[in-house]
């Protein structure tokens, strides 16, 4: 036998122990030697004899189990704590199989330390026989691979859980080897693939995922095999499950050495994500080309007044291009005094939350054109809460409509002069009445006094009082003529005049004096002293009049006797102011059509139009007065308005 050991010959030492039986009784000088190195070495040496009693303990076994060789030697090893009862079984095993034969053998079992803890050694065995070839002396070396044992296990635990992990992603990670064959694949394959990972292992990666898609990656593969990072985001139309649109990730893998073994891959699957993207990439088209063409300005701004969002019919609206506003306060499309407070309302807003109902409601507006102008809109806003806080603004420029309803005002206002006009044909009849009396007499008288003139060249008495006759009549027909020439011309010129009731009420009664005589009404005049003349536009509070009278004689028609007319002016303090009202002693009217009285087209009457008051209460709030109707107590209705003195006047 040749087996060094330790650097001895270890023929000598087995047989110092074989030959004395007792390492003690060897030659005392070597014997001590080999103890030395016994106790030098970090491996564990016990010897046995044949029957497993054990002969040897050696320092490294005494250090490792906390056991002492005084306690072992000469214990059996099968009866000693060392070996766990489970483990004895496969060394007597191991222990018989070379009792016929071989002498050395290697097995790896555990030792419990004097603490309980249990060791793992690795053991290399020889066995000595004696002159019979029976087993006399087994030598056991053996080495503590706890540490060692420990490591591989903490390396399998960790590959394990990265595995895990990797298979725990909802994406595709392999690793490929520099011949693209697969070393490992997670779980993504079984979902992307429906194929088991571990079928995976070691075939090419173009068997997996198809030809087609093999030829949209093989670049990105080469380049991380050549040492570069490659990502790819597109679609692959993989041979099992269809195309996806993938972002995926290829980089090289390197051993210790720096040297390209394989690559990584990493695919993740954004077919779902891309397609949303998609989706919301055409809504906000959508929605873009609806706000651009909508026939309304929007206007969007932050919580802080700023301009984020402009359309083009908001470009024309104001006429700023909407890079030019971007960013900007909104207070530079108001007017100044709305655009200085408009912070504040955002402001109060806030603090109110919407207390002024400003979202939500539409209202009419003041905008600011970048020429200045000032533009009638009509505005809704809206508000928009997301991360962020926007307002909406929707803008009608009712610039136009609000200049039609001034026509249809003023419209109004000729079609009262209409009116007038069509009242005047019963005028016309009253004055021809009225007017063929004092004609008559003209003629007559002047006939008389052109035949006392012709036979006499003496003045006659009579020609005097027939003169005077002609010149009070002819006066009165004038006046009558010239101003029914002027209403019916609708001749507002030298509109503003200073006027007293009584002229007013004169002239209006001479219009109406036939049908207030052929309704024989009793008109009550009453205007007191106090009452000082006003400036006024003459015409059209004659027009008031003259419609507030009209509505009294042909409601009176309805009374059968005693039909009384009141006119009465009187003043009014704070402002000063006359007060006058026209009243009658007619059926009066029903409560609810009290209140439709002043809507335009209202009217009870078979001819009417229904525009008469309203157009009278507009006259004179024009004045600066109100017009009021209510029923008298004692039956029939009064209209009333005042006419404050220093009046505008507006037309
Ligand atoms: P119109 O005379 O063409 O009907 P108005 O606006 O002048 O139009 O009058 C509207 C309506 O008001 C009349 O149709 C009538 O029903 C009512 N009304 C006006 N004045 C009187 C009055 N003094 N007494 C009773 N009803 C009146």
């Amino acid at each position: 036998m040749s087996w060094a050991f330790l650097g001895l010959e270890f023929r000598w030492v087995v047989h110092s122990v074989l030959d004395s039986g007792e390492h003690s009784n060897a030659v005392p000088d070597e014997s001590g030697l080999f103890d030395s190195l016994l106790g030098l070495s970090d491996l564990l040496v016990v010897v046995l004899d044949a029957t497993g009693t054990i002969r040897l303990f050696n320092r490294s076994c005494e250090t490792l189990t906390g056991y002492a060789a005084d306690e072992m030697i000469g214990q059996s090893i099968w009866s000693s704590p060392l070996i766990p009862e489970d483990e004895k079984p496969p060394i007597l095993r191991a222990i018989a199989s070379v009792r016929a034969g071989a002498s050395d053998f290697r097995h790896v079992n555990h030792w419990q330390t004097r603490a309980g803890e249990l060791r793992l050694i690795h053991w290399r065995n020889t066995v000595l026989r004696d002159g019979n070839g029976d087993i006399h002396r087994l030598f056991a070396t053996g080495i503590d691979a706890t540490e060692q044992e420990r490591a591989v296990h903490a390396r399998d635990h960790q590959r394990r859980e990265l595995h895990r992990l990797l298979d725990a992603f909802p994406s595709l990670v392999a690793c490929l080897d520099r011949n693209l064959r697969v070393c490992f694949a997670n779980h993504g394959y079984r979902d992307w693939f429906n194929l088991e990972p571990a079928d995976q292992v070691g075939r090419h990666v173009e068997e997996i995922i198809g030809a087609r898609a093999f030829e949209v990656l093989e670049p990105h593969f080469r380049a991380a095999l050549d040492g570069q990072k490659s990502i790819y985001h597109g679609e692959v139309p993989y041979s099992h499950g269809g195309t996806r649109f993938i972002h995926g990730t290829y980089v090289p893998s390197r051993d210790d050495a720096g040297n390209i073994e394989g690559i990584y891959l990493l695919a993740v699957d954004i077919t779902r994500e891309h397609r949303l993207h998609w989706q919301l990439v055409e809504q906000v088209r959508r929605s873009k080309a609806i706000v651009d063409n909508a026939l309304d300005g929007i206007i969007c701004i932050d919580t802080h007044g700023r301009i984020v969002g402009f359309n083009p019919a908001a470009e024309q609206i104001f006429g700023y291009a909407s890079r030019e506003v971007s960013g900007k306060n909104v207070a530079i499309l108001m007017p100044e005094r709305t655009g200085d407070q408009h912070d504040d309302f955002i402001r109060s807003y806030f603090e109110n939350d919407n207390n002024g109902n400003v979202v939500g409601e539409r209202r009419e507006v003041t905008g600011r054109h970048r020429d200045g102008t000032l533009i009638e809109l009509l505005l809704a806003v809206t508000e928009i809460k997301d991360r962020e806080h926007y307002f909406i603004g929707f803008l009608q420029d009712i610039s136009q409509r609000k200049q039609a309803e001034r026509e249809a005002r003023y419209h109004f206002t000729n079609l009262a002069h209409v009116t007038r006009v069509g009242a005047l044909g019963e005028v016309a009849a009253g004055l021809a009445h009225e007017l063929s009396q004092p004609l008559t007499a003209i003629a007559a008288n002047a006939e008389a006094c052109l035949m006392r003139v012709a036979a006499t060249d003496s003045t006659d008495p009579v020609l005097e009082p027939a003169l005077r006759q002609i010149s009070n009549q002819s006066q009165r027909a004038g006046e009558i003529i010239d101003y029914l020439r002027r209403f019916l011309r609708n001749d507002h010129s030298g509109d503003l005049e200073t006027c007293t009731p009584g002229e007013l009420f004169d002239r209006v009664l001479m219009l109406l004096h036939h049908e207030i005589h052929v309704s024989n009404i009793q008109v009550l005049r009453d205007i007191d002293h106090h009452v000082q003349p006003c400036t006024l536009n003459r015409v059209q509070i004659e027009q008031v009049l003259f419609n507030l009278v009209k509505n009294a004689i042909d409601a009176l028609e309805k009374v059968g006797s005693r039909r009384e007319l009141q006119l009465r002016c009187g003043m009014s303090s704070s402002p000063d102011a006359w007060k006058v009202s026209v009243g009658d002693n007619g059926p009066g009217m029903q409560p609810e059509h009290l209140e439709r009285l002043f809507h335009p087209f209202f009217t009870t009457k078979s001819d009417g139009l229904g525009q008469g008051l309203p157009i009278c209460r507009t006259i004179v709030e024009r004045h600066g007065g109100c017009l009021e109707a209510s029923v008298r107590p004692e039956g029939g209705m009064m209209f009333s308005f005042n006419l404050p003195l220093d009046s505008p006047n507006h037309d």
